[in-house]
Parts: structure tokens; sequence; C-alpha cells
């Protein structure tokens, strides 16, 4: 049996994917200015990466951690309590790379002495305009990132969400009180100020778009006046002008995450029920009227993305945090099956690979021609799965299907993500050549495919030049 060095096939990936360009299919990075008004230290940082979920299930002191009022001592003595419990995980590699090759951190864990030097770092980066480029340019060699343009919208993990019915009452007795402020508090819009980032726009608010409370946030983020259509024609309009808006505006695709909080089960249509949502006091409805009309909802969304050539990203699989809706297996994406099937024309971009239930969605990409993976976040969740679920994947899909994103706040954490995901990519390829099912021409041909080629492919609309960098959303 041969052995692959693994050192020597990830520097030739890197050096392969330096030259033909990464296309990092899915982030949520913040603008420069964005970043440097927000102005996080390392412990902010820490609350805006996924390393944040894990010191929660370690029993992090979240109250003595994020009390900003307290020395910088205090809350660091409550993240100590729990940092040696976290430093195997998936989430803390991404951030041990990002700390040790661009905030100057020595040794492999942060410690009290590093913590200094690593707040000191990101404090510097805040207001470093070449931080950016330097990074995700000359580090990662991106050449294209997809960015969400919004951030929100179904956070409802905000609220506590953990079973279905909570969206539902959320909907019903929490949001109609909540007409303003939502924007720049639970929803916030990206700026796009990087040459090389395109916009994706979430839809998610067209899905509550009947309740009266959503009307200005609707108009500001998609541009559309919900206020007046009472049924489900004049709705169809609304959605169509969303989509074509957003496509006139430079979006090289479309986003959905109600599958954070809601089951995946799109159909069929109930129009009746639908149409009661449009024409009732809020009181007078029941979480199926408002299933049938998201349904509604999102059939409409899905055949507007294909008459306007915008991909579909859908959130699947776990959703973040301790919050989050938990129950029924609504993350899985088997159950979305029929509703790609009555899309054929749509492109599909299904996100998280699921997970953990991947091996799902790895059959369904084996159907469908429209559907492909955005395996962001997955890599970080579980290292250790994710090569073996590339393994397999890659033995059994065609090698346009995968692809790859960051799916980060911050650059450095785009970046140890994507260290993470290339030695993930390594260790399962040189497996797949050990066992002399591929040669290394073919190892590095699937990695660039992954991180460069696909995403381009799938996302054509985003090798156009960018024409949208605007500090304001569509209106
Ligand atoms: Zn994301």
């Amino acid at each position: 049996m041969v052995t692959v060095d693994r050192a020597e096939l990830n520097e030739a990936i890197r050096t392969t994917v330096m030259k033909a360009g990464l296309c990092d299919v899915h982030e949520h990075l913040l603008s420069r200015r964005q970043r440097a008004d927000r102005d996080p230290g390392l412990l902010e940082w820490i609350n805006s990466s996924y390393l944040w979920a894990d010191l929660v299930s370690a029993g992090l002191d979240t109250t003595a951690f994020l009390d900003a009022s307290t020395p910088f001592s205090q809350r660091w003595s409550a993240l100590e309590e729990v940092l040696p419990a976290v430093r195997h995980t998936g989430y803390m590699e991404v951030c041990r790379r990002a700390w040790g090759d661009l905030c100057g951190m020595e040794g492999r864990h942060l410690d009290a002495r590093s913590a200094g030097v690593v707040d000191a770092a990101i404090r510097q980066h805040n207001r470093d305009q070449a931080f950016s480029d330097a990074v995700l340019v000359g580090r990662c060699g991106v050449r294209r990132v997809l960015v969400d343009y919004q951030v929100g919208g179904t956070a409802v993990h905000f609220f506590g969400q953990t079973e279905e019915r909570d969206w539902y009452r959320y909907l019903l007795c929490v949001r109609p009180k909540l007409s303003e402020g939502l924007i720049g508090k639970y929803t916030i819009v990206r700026e796009l100020d990087l040459s090389y980032a395109r916009p994706v726009v979430k839809i998610d608010s067209l899905f509550y778009g009947w309740l009266e409370a959503a009307a200005s946030e609707n108009h500001q983020l998609l541009g559309v006046d919900t206020s007046r259509a009472r049924d489900l024609d004049g709705w169809s309009g609304i959605i169509e002008t969303a989509v074509r808006q957003a496509a006139g505006n430079g979006a090289v695709g479309l986003k959905n995450a109600h599958n954070c909080c809601r089951s995946p089960v799109l159909g069929p249509v109930d129009r009746r029920a639908a149409e009661t949502v449009l024409r009732s006091r809020v009181d007078q409805l029941s979480p199926a009227h408002i299933i049938a009309f998201e349904n509604f909802v999102f059939h409409e969304v899905a055949r507007c993305a294909a008459q306007y050539g915008l991909p579909l990203q859908i959130h699947t699989g776990t959703t973040y945090g301790a919050g989050g809706l938990s129950s029924a297996r609504a993350g899985s994406a088997e159950l979305l099956a029929e509703f790609i099937q009555s899309h054929p024309q749509t492109t599909f971009v299904l996100m998280h690979a699921s997970w953990p239930y991947w091996g799902e969605l790895e059959q369904m990409a084996k159907r469908y021609a429209n559907l492909h993976l955005d395996l962001s976040w997955a890599f970080m969740l579980g290292p250790t799965e994710a090569i073996r679920m590339m393994q397999s994947m890659w033995t059994s899909l065609p090698a346009s299907k995968l692809l790859w994103g960051g799916d980060c706040y911050y650059v450095e954490e785009s970046y140890g993500a994507l260290v993470q995901a290339r030695r993930v990519v390594t260790e399962a390829l040189a497996r797949l050549m050990e066992m002399d099912q591929i040669n290394e021409a073919e190892a590095i041909d699937l990695a660039v495919r992954l991180f460069c080629t696909n995403g381009l492919k799938v996302f054509p609309r985003a090798v156009k030049d960018a024409r949208l960098h605007a500090a304001n959303p569509p209106a």
C-alpha cells in the first residue's frame, strides 16, 4: 500500500487553490466599517464565533463572561474555567489556527498570557483597512466570496425556541408587537465593501410578510410593499417583484433559513388556508393557516428563483447554539425531497450537509441534477466525521456537486475554517489514494472543484462584476 505524505498533499492543494482562486460560497462577514463600529476584543469575537456554542455547552458562566462592565480579568476567569474542556473540538481548531497564524498566539492553546496578545491583535485588525484583503486574498486566494446580505429574520433562538410550535407562538403572539427595531437588532444587514464579495439575499421575511408588523422590514430588506396584498395572486406578484429586484441589484442567489424554526415539509399547498392568513385577524389564525402560507411562499420563491436564474440556498441540519429548534428531526434534508422534485428548473444548494444527517443528503444529491451541496459549517461541527463524509461523497457523487463555504462573521474565523477544511479534505483524499480509488492528480482535481470551480458554476452570476457594494439594502 502506498502511504501518502499528508503535509505534501496539503501544500499541493493549498498552492493549487491559491492559483485557481477560492470561491467561498457562504459567509456572514461584516464590512470593514461595520467591524470598526463594533470594535470587538477577543471576548466579543469569541461570542460571535462557533466556539461560543461549545463554551456554553461546557458550562460557561455566560453572565460573568458577557458583562462588559467588569474587568477583562474577571471575564477571562469565567472563560478559563471551561477552556480545557473544549481544547480539542472542531470549533476550537478553527480558532486555534486563526489565533496562531493571524493573531500572534504562541503555543497550542489560549492562556492568560496569549489572551492579551490575541485581544490586541483583534483590536488592531478592527482598524486595519488592509486586513481583509491580506487574509482573504493574500492567504486564502479568494476570487469570490458570497455573503449573506441579511443575518436574522428567522433567528428565533433569540426568543428561546426549542420546538416547532414556538415559531408559531412567536409569529402569533410576539412578532406582532415587534413592529420597530428589528433591523439592526435581530436582523443585521451586511455592507459589501470588498470587490470580490457578492450578495445572497435572504427571503425569510416574506414568509411572515402577512404580518402588518413585518411590512417595514420587507420594505427595507426586499423593497416590496406587503401591506396591501390580501390575496394569493397579489402575493405571487410581491414575491416575483422581490426576486426580480434582488437579481437586478446584483444578488447571485437567494437564501432561506426557515428550516431552523419549522419543519421542512413544504407541500402540497392548501391555498384556501394560505389565503385565510391574508384575510383574518391574527387572533383568528392557527399554526395550520400559517404553515399553509409559508408553504405557498416557498413554492413561489422556488419558481421565481428559476425564472430569474438565482440558485436557492436552504439551511439544513442542526441549528446554532443552545437555543434553536431541536424537535422532530426538523433539520433533516430528506424531508425537502418532494419540494426539490417539484421544482426541476430551480438550482438548489442545500447547506451544512444537513448535519448530522449527511447520508440522506448524499443520496438526494445522487438523485437530483438540480441539487448541490454547500458543505459550510459541516467540517467545523465534526471534523473527524467530515473526513468519513468526504470519502463517502467523493466516491458516490459526481465531482460537480460539492461546494465549500466558511460561514463566519470575522475574517480570522473564515481563515481558520479554510485551514481546517483543507486538513479534512487532505485526509479524506489521502485515504482514497491509499485505497487506490484515485491518484494524486485526481485528488487535486477534486479539491479544486470543491474549493474553486464548482461554486462559480453553480452561482454563475458571481463571476460577473460586482454591482452592489451598497451600504443600504435595495429600496
Ligand atoms: Zn450561515
